[in-house]
């Protein structure tokens, strides 16, 4: 799958952060995780900790999957409201999620804490009405979230307008909220992984998957063959090489980084915003003083459609940039656009996966997949070593209807 192009920030700012091997000979282990992105590498990190041999094996160079288009938002806001996730899954289901991602943001913290060079930064998080008629929702999505304890404050209009100078119906205001940088902090995971005895491989694509009573047996495009006893599948959007039903919806997306130094503290506490609308504007800033942009989401999932649109797409959201700040000075400096997907109750597909056995999927789909990227960590390493996970039904495959 062709899954980003363009320039994407993190990339241009930090290259190459490490280099990894090809695997050049065949190899026995415990675990092999198939996939070195920011899910693979978290699933690597879990295992590592829990002293469970692995290997991680990917196809590209490290990071250069969907992971390095990331603008790296933490949020534990998923893309469906929990106010319309529970009709549709029941409250204790939906706050439960909601609760795992808003966990998984301080299991980051505590994480890249470990990582020198990756940032991490607490931000808190605004949500906006985008119309008046959107109001409604936000007033029952702060209604929904404070009820199950999550530190939310409702603003009116004159507060969005007071607080940040924006023109908006309403908003939550959030404390649980966080930035980083997905690639970075995939290259510093796989590193303290190594330390800690994993074996990370790139430009090593697995053709084919043998099981058998007791394991597997894994056969890369060079020939080169992996025994293990389980596999974790953490291949992003291209999991769905192994999955027969269509678990998520691909479309692409368009994501823009403006100018070193052209804002300081250019709105309130830098938090990250974001809104109702779909497909959403999503902005943060960086520590070089740049505000990320994203969204114009379009429903399809074409390469060259995509990849086509993208200076009109960097157009439109720098003007979208301009229309909510227009006192800033605001130029986009590099454009880059990915695919993306969502599911249908916007949570992940984590577990076992009926066909395939002695095998687990870790996938973060969504807008906030970083997240669900570390809820999948710890449930599949959990699940590997044969103990149940509290968690695991509420992202079963079994879930999906069809
Ligand atoms: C523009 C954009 C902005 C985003 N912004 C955010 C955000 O702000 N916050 C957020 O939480 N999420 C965001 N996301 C989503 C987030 O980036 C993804 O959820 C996340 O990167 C997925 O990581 P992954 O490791 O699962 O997949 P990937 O990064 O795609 O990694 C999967 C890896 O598997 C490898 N692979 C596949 N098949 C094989 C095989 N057969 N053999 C060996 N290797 C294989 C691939 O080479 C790939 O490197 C954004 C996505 C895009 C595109």
């Amino acid at each position: 799958m062709d899954l980003q192009a363009g320039y994407p920030y993190s990339l241009v700012k930090y290259g190459l952060p490490n280099d990894y091997p090809k695997l050049d000979r065949d190899l026995r282990t415990t675990v092999a995780v198939i996939g070195g992105g920011i899910s693979g590498a978290l699933t690597a990190h879990a295992l590592v900790q829990a002293g469970i041999a692995c290997v991680v094996l990917d196809a590209r160079t490290v990071g250069l999957g969907s992971t390095v288009a990331s603008t790296s938002l933490l949020q534990y806001e998923i893309d469906v409201p929990l106010s319309k996730l529970i009709p549709q899954i029941g409250r204790s289901r939906a706050e439960r999620a909601y609760r795992l991602c808003a966990d998984a943001i301080a299991a980051l913290a505590g994480i890249s804490k470990r990582l020198p060079g990756v940032p991490f930064d607490r931000r808190p998080s605004l949500y906006l009405a985008s119309y008046q008629k959107h109001l409604s929702l936000i007033i029952a999505e702060h209604k929904a979230r404070r009820a199950m304890g999550l530190d939310v404050v409702l603003w009116d209009a004159d507060t969005v307008k007071h607080t940040i100078g924006l023109d908006a119906p309403g908003g939550i205001y959030s404390r649980t909220g966080a930035q980083t940088d997905a690639y970075l902090l995939t290259h510093g995971l796989h590193r303290y992984n190594i330390k800690k005895g994993a074996q990370v491989y790139d430009r090593t694509l697995v053709t084919h998957i043998r099981h058998h009573k007791k394991g597997a047996v894994l056969t890369t495009a060079t020939g080169h063959t992996v025994h293990t006893r389980k596999i974790i599948v953490a291949t992003g959007y291209e999991s769905l090489q192994y999955i027969r039903e269509k678990i998520v919806d691909l479309r692409s997306t368009y994501a823009i980084a403006g100018e070193h130094g052209e804002t300081a503290t250019p709105w309130y506490e830098n938090c990250l915003i974001w809104e109702t609308k779909d497909p959403y504007l999503y902005l943060r800033t960086t520590p070089d003083k740049r505000i990320v942009a994203g969204g114009r989401d379009e429903q399809f999932y074409s390469p060259a459609r995509r990849d086509k649109l993208l200076k009109r797409k960097t157009r439109q959201l720098e003007q979208d940039v301009r229309r909510l700040f227009p006192h800033l000075p605001f130029h986009a400096e590099f454009s880059w656009t990915g695919t993306f997907g969502s599911t249908q109750d916007g949570l992940p597909y984590i577990g076992e996966y009926p066909r395939m056995p002695h095998t687990f999927f870790a996938l973060g789909f969504g807008g906030n997949g970083i997240t669900f990227s570390q809820v999948a960590a710890d449930i599949v390493c959990r699940l590997v070593q044969g103990r149940k996970h509290p968690d695991a039904a509420l992202f079963s495959f079994s879930r999906y209807k069809g």
